[in-house]
């Protein structure tokens, strides 16, 4: 039996308000329920009206407050009793944001949805921190890749091919494997000091970033206190990080090692 409920699949985008795409900023007023993730940027909860009923799912990589099953059921029950839906993730709802297992379950229970696209942490980093994810001449390609796996796992990535020294890798949810990542790439064959960069809240106020080596990446993360959310690029492309930095008034000041922080 379908209903006249529409769920929104919205991706937020990255933090920043101004990056919300305009057909999510007009759902966020229209929505009669707005169910949201942790990551979600205050900011951005900002814009829902007040009077607007608010579900914080408060999802977070190894914490979630919620099962994905709950929140499949949850959308569920909501759409039968509003009518319009908004159902709210950082960045894209199709990139590692779960939100095509959410898709399904509502395809299976009969209920109409449509997603909006959000600029993935991937885009706004890499825009925000001067880092091309392609560059003719450096990169040809470029690889999203989730860098969590659950404690019984290996990262059980093809590094054979992840150490193309064209591909731009683009590791999601990998800080607390900074470590394992950069070695494993290494031991492929990815030379020690291919360029590799941390981004830390990207887009908003409070980014950082930290231009580094596969080699000294995660022991320079670990001294800085880098927290998530934090996206690791891997590159040539990440030489071009000073030249093309647009969003730090601060200039990049290089430590007595092969990385410089930038605050
Ligand atoms: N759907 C989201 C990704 C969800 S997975 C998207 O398309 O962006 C969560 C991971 O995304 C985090 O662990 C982090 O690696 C990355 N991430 C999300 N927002 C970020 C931000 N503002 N800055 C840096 N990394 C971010």
């Amino acid at each position: 039996m379908r209903n006249n409920a529409t769920v929104y699949l919205i991706g937020a985008g990255p933090g920043d308000p101004d990056l919300l795409t305009l057909k999510a900023a007009r759902l966020l007023q229209q929505a009669e329920v707005v169910v949201h993730d942790r990551l979600v940027a205050p900011a951005i909860l900002d814009l829902i009206p007040t009077s607007t009923r608010c579900v914080d799912v408060g999802k977070s990589a190894g914490r979630h407050t919620l099962p994905q099953t709950q929140i499949n059921a949850l959308l569920v029950e909501l759409a039968q009793q509003y009518s319009t839906v908004v159902r709210l993730k950082g960045g894209d709802p199709y990139i590692f944001g779960r939100g095509s297992e959410e898709a399904r379950h509502l395809v299976q229970h009969d209920i109409a949805f449509e997603v909006v696209p959000g600029i993935t942490a991937a885009s706004a980093c890499s825009a925000y921190s001067g880092i091309p994810l392609t560059h003719r001449g450096l990169a040809r390609a470029v690889s999203f890749i989730t860098g969590h796996f659950r404690d019984e796992e290996q990262l059980a990535l093809d590094w054979q091919r992840l150490a193309d020294p064209q591909l731009t890798l683009v590791f999601y949810m990998g800080l607390n494997n900074l470590g394992e990542i950069c070695r494993q790439l290494a031991a492929a064959g990815r030379t020690p000091t291919t360029p590799a960069a941390l981004i830390e809240s990207g887009s908003t106020p409070q980014q950082r970033k930290l231009i580094s080596t596969l080699q000294h990446l995660p022991a320079a993360a670990l001294r800085e206190g880098f927290q998530s959310p934090s996206l690791i690029v891997v590159g040539e492309v990440v030489t071009l990080a000073d030249e093309l930095d647009w969003f730090t008034t601060r200039a990049t000041v290089p430590e007595e090692q092969d990385y410089a922080f930038v605050g």
